[in-house]
């Protein structure tokens, strides 16, 4: 069987590494609240920020729109950042607020089910114009929460596939989420899946200096090691 190289690659790595069962989260609605904490910031520090925003019983849209933004900055702490995303969090939070048509009942529902039968691309251009999501957090959401087939980029997708001639040096969110969409079968599991594997080996191996390519499962289709 002839492989295009990403669909040879993500075989590879899931072989070798095995399903990732991503994202771990407990509902759509935390894996939206994860989506906005962890930007810029290690997952084990979003999960104290749950964990506290749980404790305080405040974990859903009406709670946390009731608290007071310090409040709420003061609960997310451990993600870092903290009132930059509280910020962003409160307009994501009144964008779900508004996408239920204000009913609390409706707007904190964990499934975030108001917002399933919207068309994807709408969706999409809908939540990049919440001020604080940009397209890795947009797609996080529409792919971990929502199962919506769209691929998620990152630092680590950009990594490997510059370091294995797939993409130009400068090639930008766009093109990378486009190369990656083509190249697999349009199909969120597959998607979920390839993403959530490029992080781990992104994570474990690709450094971004001295990547460790001797004990990577990707180190046997390497021309030239970086
Ligand atoms: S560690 Fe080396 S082999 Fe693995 S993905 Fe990065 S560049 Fe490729």
């Amino acid at each position: 069987m002839n492989l295009n190289p990403i669909r040879l690659y993500y075989q590879t790595l899931l072989d070798a590494l095995g399903p990732s069962g991503w994202w771990p989260a407990q509902s759509a609605f935390e894996v939206a609240v994860g989506a906005v904490l962890t930007q810029n910031t290690a997952w084990r520090n979003v999960e104290k920020a749950l964990a506290a925003l749980k404790a305080a019983d405040a974990f859903s849209v009406s709670a946390m729109l009731a608290l007071p933004i310090e409040d709420l900055a003061e609960l997310i702490r451990p993600s870092g950042y903290y009132r930059l995303k509280a910020a962003r969090l409160r307009n994501l939070l009144d964008f779900l607020a508004r996408e239920a048509a204000g009913d609390p009942s409706l707007a904190d529902d964990p499934a975030l089910s108001y917002l399933s039968g919207q068309d994807t691309q709408e969706l999409r251009e809908k939540l990049l114009a919440v001020r604080g999501v940009g397209p890795e957090t947009a797609d996080c959401i529409l792919l971990y929460a929502l199962d919506r087939p769209v691929f998620v980029v990152d630092a680590y997708t950009a990594r490997v596939a510059v370091r294995h001639g797939l993409a130009s040096e400068d090639a930008g969110y766009d093109e990378l989420q486009d190369i990656f969409s083509r190249a697999l079968p349009e199909d969120a599991a597959v998607y979920n899946e390839c993403h959530a594997l490029l992080v781990r080996v992104g994570h474990a191996l690709c450094k971004k200096s001295r990547p460790l390519c001797d004990t990577c499962p990707l180190g046997t289709f390497l021309e030239t090691r970086p």
